[in-house]
C-alpha cells in the first residue's frame, strides 16, 4: 500500500524547536513566558492593524470567551452560520443560549446576507434579538465582510468572526479576523500554521485582551490570596505551544502561497473534467489562504458523485473529505431555528475537500492526479 495521502497535516519551518528550547532552559514550562508574549506580538504584526491578541489553548475557547465578553447568556439567542464546523456552534450552547442558524450564499458558501437580515428581523418579532453573530470564512474564503457587517451594524449586533480557517486571508486588502467585534484564530494540528492544539482571541482593545486573559486564567482578583468574583476558565496558551507558534508564523507566508498553489493545482486538473467546480474568490477584494481545497460535483454532467470520487480516492489511501455537514441538520441542533434555504445542504451533498497539505511532493501531486482522473473517466 502507498503511504497515507492526509487532507492537512502539520509543516514545521524549522525554527519551532529552537523556542522550545529557549522555554526549557529558562524554565518557563508554563501557560506563561516570553513565548506567549512573542507569539502574540508576531500575530498582531502579521494582522497589521491595531489589534490586540490573547493566545488561548483552542480556537474553541476564543469562541467561548468572544460570546463572553458580548454578554450572551442564558437564554439568549446567538446567529451562527450553519455551513461550519460544530465548534462555531457548541460554545453558543456552552453559555445555555440558543443558536439561530443561517443558510450560505452561492459565491463564497459562507452566511448569506440576506437571510441573515431575515432571521434578524423574525427573531426580533418573535420578541428576542440575537446578542451576537458567529461569521465564519470557511476554508479561509472570506465571507462578504461588507454587506454581513452593514447588517450587523444597522441592527447594532456585534459579529464574532471565526477566522480559525483564514489566517493569511483578507479581503479588500485587510486581514481576516480584524473585521468583527471580536476574531478567533485556530491552531489546531490541521490549519494553516499550527502550534499543535491552540487558538487566539483578536481584540480591538487593551481591555477586551485583559479580560480575555483575565477569564482564561481563573479569574483570580487582585489579591494576595485567591479571591474570585467571577467563574474562570483555563484556557490560556502553553509556553511550550507557543514556541511552536513563533516558528510557525516565521513561515506563514511560505504556507498560503503554498496552499494557494494546491487549488491553483487542481483548478489545472478538473479543467478538463466537466461537472467539477473548485471553491474560488468570487472577485479581486477576496484573497483565501484557501487552506483546504473544496470542489463540488454536479453528479449529472460529472457522470460521478462525491462518494465516487472519495472512495475511489480513499482505495489509494488518499484522504479527502465531505464538506462541513450543516448545523442545522445535526442531531445535537434539531430544536434550533434556521433561516434560509437549500444551498448548505446541496453544498454538502456534492461537495469534496481534497488534500491540501504544504508538504506534499511531486511523487504524491501525481498520484493525486493520476487517481482523480482515473475515477472521473472511469
Ligand atoms: C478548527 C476550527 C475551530 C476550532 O478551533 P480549535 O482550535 O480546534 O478549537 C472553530 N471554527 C472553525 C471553522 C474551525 O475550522
Amino acid at each position: 500500500m502507498n503511504d497515507k495521502i492526509w487532507l492537512s497535516s502539520p509543516h514545521m519551518g524549522g525554527n519551532e524547536l529552537k523556542y522550545i528550547h529557549e522555554a526549557f532552559d529558562e524554565n518557563w514550562v508554563a501557560p506563561l513566558g516570553p513565548n506567549v508574549n512573542e507569539f502574540e506580538k508576531s500575530i498582531e504584526r502579521y494582522l497589521d492593524a491595531n489589534v490586540q491578541v490573547a493566545a488561548l489553548s483552542a480556537g474553541t475557547a476564543a469562541l467561548h470567551l468572544a460570546l463572553i465578553e458580548c454578554g450572551v447568556g442564558y437564554g439568549d439567542e446567538v446567529i451562527c452560520q450553519s455551513m461550519t464546523f460544530s465548534a462555531s456552534a457548541n460554545p453558543i450552547a456552552y453559555q445555555g443560549a440558543i443558536p439561530v442558524f443561517v443558510d450560505s450564499e452561492e459565491d463564497t458558501w459562507n452566511i448569506c446576507p440576506t437571510a441573515l437580515e431575515e432571521a434578524i428581523n423574525d427573531r426580533i418579532a418573535k420578541g428576542k434579538k440575537p446578542k451576537a453573530i458567529v461569521a465564519v470564512h470557511l476554508y479561509g474564503m472570506p465571507f462578504n465582510v461588507d454587506e454581513v457587517m452593514a447588517v450587523a451594524n444597522k441592527y447594532e449586533i456585534p459579529v464574532i468572526e471565526d477566522a480559525a480557517e483564514a489566517l493569511g486571508s483578507t479581503y479588500k486588502g485587510k486581514a481576516c479576523g480584524t473585521f468583527g467585534r471580536f476574531g478567533v484564530l485556530s491552531f489546531n494540528g490541521n490549519k494553516i500554521i499550527t502550534t499543535s492544539g491552540g487558538g487566539a482571541l483578536v481584540c480591538h482593545s487593551e481591555e477586551d485582551k485583559n479580560k480575555a486573559v483575565f477569564l482564561s486564567t481563573q479569574a483570580r482578583d487582585n489579591a494576595p490570596h485567591y479571591q474570585h468574583s467571577h467563574i474562570g476558565y483555563n484556557y490560556r496558551m502553553s509556553n511550550i505551544c507557543a514556541g511552536i507558534g513563533r516558528g510557525q508564523m516565521e513561515v506563514l507566508n511560505q504556507r498560503v502561497e503554498a496552499r494557494r498553489a494546491m487549488t491553483k493545482f487542481y483548478i489545472d486538473l478538473f479543467k478538463d473534467i466537466p461537472g467539477v467546480k473548485v471553491l474560488v474568490e468570487p472577485n479581486s477584494d477576496y484573497f483565501s489562504n484557501h487552506w483546504l481545497a473544496a470542489i463540488t460535483i454536479d453528479p449529472k454532467i460529472a457522470g460521478f458523485t462525491r462518494e465516487d470520487l472519495r472512495l475511489g480516492l480513499a482505495e489509494e489511501n488518499i484522504e479527502s473529505r465531505p464538506l462541513w455537514k450543516p448545523m442545522h441538520l445535526q442531531p445535537i441542533f434539531k430544536d434550533s431555528p434556521y433561516y434560509g434555504n437549500s444551498i448548505a445542504e446541496r453544498l454538502f451533498e456534492n461537495g469534496l475537500c481534497l488534500p491540501s497539505g504544504t508538504n506534499l511532493d511531486d511523487g504524491q501531486l501525481s498520484r493525486i492526479l493520476v487517481s482523480i482522473r482515473n475515477i472521473a473517466t472511469k
